[in-house]
Parts: C-alpha cells; sequence; structure tokens
C-alpha cells in the first residue's frame, strides 16, 4: 500500500533512539529509509520487527548518500547515526570528529545538493557541561567537558551557520537520560559495550553481573549518588515526529531540550528496579566515574509550548518496567 505522507531519511535508524523513532514514523503513516552502517545498530531489529528498508552505509559516503537522494523523493532526514561513547570519545578524539562531524557535513551537503532542506538532529545535554543552573534551560551557555560533547554542539554551530547560509531548516533535540524501551517490548537498548546505569542494574537483575557499581555515594546530593532526568525513548521519539511535522509545516530552526524536568539519584533508581524485577540486586558502593555532574535535570517548557510534546511515560517505575520487559526477552 503506498502512503501519502512523504519519505524520511533516518540516519541510524537501527541504532537504539533511532529505532523508536523509525517506529513512531510508521505508525504515523511515513515511509521510512534507515541508512545505518550496523557498527552498532541492528539488523534484526530493522527486518523483524520495524521491517523498513535499510541501506547498509556511511554517512562519509557521498556517492552512496547522493544515490540515495536521487532515488528517493526525500522530504526530511532524522539523524541520529553518531558514536555516542564518551570516555572513547576522550581516548579516540579523531574516530568521533571524522563520524560525529565529518560524516554530518557530508550528510548536509548531500542533502543541500538535493535541495532536502529539513533536518532533525540528535543533540544532547552533554554540550552543556558543568551546570551553572539546575534545571537546565535551552539558553544555559554550552562548555561541553568531553569530544563527544564537543562533536554535538559542533553540528549545532554548523546548522545554525547553513540555516543563515541556505536557508536549511533544523529541530535540534538536546536529549538528557533516554531510558526505557518501547512498551511493546519488542525494541530497546541493546549497546555493546553497554556502559548505562538502567539497563546495567537490569543485567544484574537477570544475574548476567554479580552486582552493579554505584559511582560516587559523596556527591552533594540528598543520598549522595547523582541525580539524572530520565526520558522515555518513546517519549524521546514523539518528539522527534512533533519536530519533523514542525519543520514540514514550515518552522524555523529551534532548539529543544527533551528530559521529564525531575531527577532521580543512581539510589532510586536501583531501588526501583528491585521493586519491578522483584530480584534481590546487590549494589556496591566504588568512587566517583570522571566527568560526572552530581545533578543533570532540564526544562523542557520549550518542547512542549511550540511542539505541543508532553511526556506520556514518564514515571520512573514505567520506564524500568517496559527496560525490564525489552531485556527480559533480548538477553533473558
Ligand atoms: N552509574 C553508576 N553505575 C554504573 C553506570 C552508571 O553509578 O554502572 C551512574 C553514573 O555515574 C551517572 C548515572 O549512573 O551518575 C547515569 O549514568 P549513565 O552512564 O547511565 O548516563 P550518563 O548520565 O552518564 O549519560
Amino acid at each position: 500500500m503506498s502512503s501519502t505522507k512523504p519519505t524520511i531519511l533516518v540516519t541510524g535508524g537501527a541504532g537504539y533512539i533511532g529505532s523508536h523513532a523509525c517506529l513512531a514514523l510508521k505508525h504515523a503513516g511515513y515511509d521510512v529509509i534507515i541508512l545505518d552502517n550496523l557498527v552498532y545498530g541492528h539488523r534484526d531489529l530493522v527486518e523483524k520487527v520495524l521491517q523498513v528498508k535499510l541501506v547498509v552505509g556511511d554517512t562519509n559516503d557521498r556517492a552512496l548518500l547522493d544515490r540515495l537522494f536521487q532515488t528517493h523523493n526525500i522530504a526530511a532526514v532524522m539523524h541520529f547515526a553518531a558514536y555516542t561513547y564518551v570516555g572513547e570519545s576522550v581516548t579516540e578524539p579523531a574516530k568521533y570528529y571524522r563520524n560525529n562531524v565529518t560524516g554530518t557535513l557530508t550528510l548536509l551537503e548531500a542533502m543541500l545538493a538535493a535541495s532536502v532542506k529539513n533536518f532533525v538532529f540528535s543533540s544532547t545535554c552533554a554540550t552543556y557541561g558543568v551546570p551553572e543552573t539546575i534545571p537546565i534551560p535551552e539558553e544555559h551557555p554550552q562548555n561541553p567537558i568531553n569530544p563527544y560533547g564537543v562533536t554535538k554542539l559542533m553540528v549545532e554551530k554548523i546548522l545554525a551557520d547553513f540555516d543563515r547560509a541556505y536557508n536549511l531548516k533544523s529541530v535540534f533535540f538536546r536529549y538528557f537520560n533516554a531510558a526505557g524501551a518501547d512498551p511493546s517490548g519488542l525494541l530497546g537498548e541493546d549497546h555493546s559495550p553497554e556502559s548505562h546505569l538502567i539497563p546495567l542494574v537490569l543485567f544484574t537483575a537477570l544475574g548476567k553481573r554479580k552486582s552493579i557499581s554505584i559511582f560516587g555515594t559523596d556527591y552533594p546530593t540528598p543520598d549522595g549518588t547523582c541525580i539524572r532526568d530520565y526520558i522515555h525513548v518513546t517519549d524521546l521519539a514523539n518528539a522527534h515526529l512533533l519536530g519533523l511535522e514542525y519543520l514540514l509545516k514550515g518552522g524555523d530552526t529551534e532548539v529543544f531540550n527533551l528530559g521529564n524536568g525531575s531527577g532521580f539519584s543512581v539510589k532510586e533508581v536501583i531501588e526501583t528496579a528491585r521493586t519491578v524485577t522483584q530480584k534481590e540486586i546487590i549494589a556496591t558502593e566504588c568512587d566517583r566515574r570522571p566527568g560526572d555532574s552530581p545533578i543533570l535535570i532540564g526544562t523542557s517548557a520549550k518542547a512542549r509550548k511550540i511542539l505541543g510534546w508532553s511526556p506520556q511515560y514518564s514515571e520512573l517505575t514505567q520506564i524500568i518496567s517496559d527496560a525490564w520487559k525489552w531485556h527480559q526477552k533480548r538477553h533473558g
């Protein structure tokens, strides 16, 4: 059945947040083409769950991009493809600048050549660096403290310049802590290596790890552990859909934070996971992890006001329950 809605190219659509955005696009009736190099993405999820066209390739491959834009009538690009390991970005910055910055620049130039001028970009709260105020608004100064955050900030600057010079319109989303999984249990987070708190806590509940390490218990927070703003990946995906539709209706370039606006400590996450899973989950108190801010919470009032976004799955229990359903299926 042919769709009446336009075709959207989703880079990194086989990855965690990108795959959930593809599902939201599909449900809304868009034709979706995924471009993913499958370094971290999962072919099986695209083929079995999303069932959309997958082109295996790199955003640095200009000839491939030109062919894609010539062959398909693409109305907009959602760009998720990026390397996202903060620690690795410190030890291998070249890899991050080449993929996250040069790859994006190549993609944008291919878009301009094909007169595609709508772009939805995954940025991050890591562009803010150490916050001066909590909750963090979009106009907070941006001083990223690692190369990963710098690459995302560089792309934001490129997008602002491309709007001024070429009228390429973009929405960029600065995510707080993406978490959870599609409530169906069919899509979710599958990083290798995994470094994020919620999946590691759930791996412990599954018996795949002996214990979860708590990185630092001497922070200036009520229980001494770091506080983060966990946002359900399905809520992120819905925001992308709204951002796309805002652009397709002629919206101007804008930046939006995406978070829940409330924070939970590492200990609260572990405790909630114990309740959800009904497992013991042994936790060990360890030294701080370098580079962690004590508290990161964002305001998302702007996305609510301009895009009409409102998170549907904001309870931590729901976020962890959906992640648990997924991990039991995928890794149980
Ligand atoms: N964290 C932890 N143990 C782990 C992994 C993470 O205590 O095994 C803490 C981490 O120090 C941070 C919070 O959990 O305060 C969230 O970390 P995550 O890596 O999930 O996301 P980040 O906030 O770094 O993007």
